[in-house]
């Protein structure tokens, strides 16, 4: 018998900054639009955003019906032992005990959006008989190459192997030609995933990726990426030709875009964003209004780039050299000894590989004539600091967020990527949408500070500066039309507001 539901979205974040962050604003669109929203989250994510939102008490009654619950704890049993797939896979069945504790309490879920990465949401639609879309975190680009991985693979290209950033070689040209289906004519130079430090991606890392990858068509209403035809115009195209014809979820809205999902600074002024770190939004706001107009240079490499003693002080002194001013972010525990294992980097260091900031800084560096030029945070309010108008360009490590944060305040980029889609946000900034410039650097991905000063002098006061800069604020224009036109998101709701109706 069907029985009517009103609308309540069960939204399931991957645990990454970088991931919580714009599923959290698509939270904010649904509920704006009369969606309920529950936000579930694994234990330690929760208390971090129960941390953001308490410290900004707007937050609870701009957001009220978004409703944010831990995920059951249920950590994998001895036999299926405690990798970290193993641990995200038991996110699953905390995730079926909340979908029985919200029906218990009478709010039974209508949807579920899930984060791609998480590989399992779908399979917990299915088993649960509720419909669900499947959320990217980056843009189509990215998600068209991941849905290429298998064929990339069977051509002999190992994308879990570190390339560097070093610049494509002819060999490895003529190796990406043979790759029969890529999308967009690229080259193995700029598919994402490369390890750092000329290592190789973890083995865990690769088996999620390629779990996700295969399953994304299980979905059941469809694939919601974090980007706009604004930007990428024709690559609905090449997503949906990489879904095998015939497969019962094919229709040619199976994938969308529903971006930018960006904090809109302006209007939440008071609010906070889904923040795992405390921000310091005056320190950084009353520096900035002192400085001149487009002067300073932002700097920060997201939620999960550590970097090594030798290169934060490389870093520094690049800076410092290029004689521009810059607010920079420094993360606790985010400076690292060289010894630093490439088995700890995706989460936070250890006590004992951590440098306290105090001790990391270069000799002499705060000099207090050198400190009206620059500042260093811990976190910052990203993207009400790109909204700042001192600001005129971004040093970024070109993670999607940052990289779309950027476009929509129409600041141009100096990209030094890392790790996964990073690579290919910065191709697509230095080399289709012309907003940005990329860092040179050795093939183990490190910049020395006389390439940190160059680059830096190019994205501020350079040749090509104020042709960046036309372009960056034409791309601004651009895409908050998109996002003032959104018609994805109505279409969303509309269809979540359906579903609802009709749901068994
Ligand atoms: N961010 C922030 N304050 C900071 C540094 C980063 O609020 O000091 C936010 C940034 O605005 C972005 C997110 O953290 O929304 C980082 O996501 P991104 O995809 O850029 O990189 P990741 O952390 O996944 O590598």
């Amino acid at each position: 018998s069907l029985h009517r539901a009103s609308p309540h979205a069960l939204l399931l974040p991957f645990p990454a900054q970088g991931h919580v962050i714009p599923l959290m604003e698509l939270a904010k669109h649904l509920c704006a639009r009369g969606v309920d929203v529950t936000f579930a989250s694994q234990h330690d994510i929760h208390i971090k955003l129960l941390r953001s939102w308490k410290g900004h008490s707007d937050s609870w009654s701009l957001h009220s019906s978004i409703q944010l619950r831990c995920i059951p704890e249920m950590l994998p049993s001895e036999s299926e032992g405690a990798s970290p797939s193993n641990w995200l896979k038991a996110l699953e069945h905390g995730s079926f005990e909340l979908l029985r504790v919200l029906e218990s309490e009478g709010r039974p879920v209508s949807c579920i959006v899930g984060d791609f990465l998480l590989g399992w949401t779908s399979s917990l639609a299915r088993r649960a008989s509720i419909p669900d879309w499947v959320f990217c975190p980056t843009n189509a680009s990215v998600l068209a190459m991941y849905l290429d991985l298998n064929s990339v693979i069977s051509c002999g290209y190992d994308p879990f192997q570190s390339c560097g950033s070093a610049p494509i070689e002819p060999s490895d040209s003529q190796r990406a030609s043979h790759v029969a289906e890529f999308p967009l004519g690229v080259t193995t130079a700029v598919f994402p995933i490369k390890a750092p430090f000329g290592k190789r991606m973890y083995d865990w890392m690769e088996e999620v990726l390629l779990e996700c990858v295969n399953r994304i068509a299980e979905a059941k209403l469809g694939v919601l990426c974090n980007t706009t035809v604004a930007l990428e115009e024709n690559v609905l195209q090449v997503l949906h030709s990489r879904i095998r014809k015939g497969e019962s979820t094919h229709h040619n809205r199976f994938f969308r875009m529903i971006g930018p999902l960006v904090t809109n600074a302006a209007a939440e002024h008071k609010a906070s964003r889904a923040s795992f770190w405390q921000e310091e939004r005056d320190e950084c706001m009353e520096w900035l209004d002192k400085q001149p107009p487009a002067s300073v240079v932002y700097v920060a490499f997201g939620s999960l780039k550590v970097l090594t003693l030798p290169q934060l002080h490389e870093v520094l002194l690049g800076l410092i050299a290029s004689s521009h001013r810059f607010l920079m972010v420094v993360r606790p525990n985010t400076v690292v000894s060289e010894s630093y294992g490439m088995s700890d980097i995706y989460w936070e260091a250890q006590d004992g590989d951590v440098v306290p900031l105090e001790k990391a800084l270069p000799p002499g560096f705060s000099s207090p004539d050198q400190q009206r030029l620059y500042k260093i945070v811990s976190w910052a309010p990203q993207t009400w600091v790109l909204e700042h108008p001192s600001v005129g360009g971004f040093f970024s490590h070109c993670g999607w967020n940052s990289t779309l944060e950027s476009l929509w305040c129409g600041v141009p980029i100096l990209g030094w990527p890392w790790i996964m889609d990073q690579v290919t946000n910065c191709w697509l900034l230095s080399s289709v949408w012309n907003v940005g410039i990329s860092l040179q650097c050795n093939e183990r991905g490190e910049a020395s500070r006389n390439e940190v000063e160059s680059g830096v002098r190019q994205l501020m006061g350079g040749a090509a500066t104020d042709k960046l800069r036309a372009q960056a604020r034409e791309i601004k224009d651009k895409i908050r039309e998109a996002a003032l036109h959104n018609q994805e998101i109505t279409s969303l709701v509309e269809e979540i507001g359906s579903v609802s109706r009709f749901n068994p």
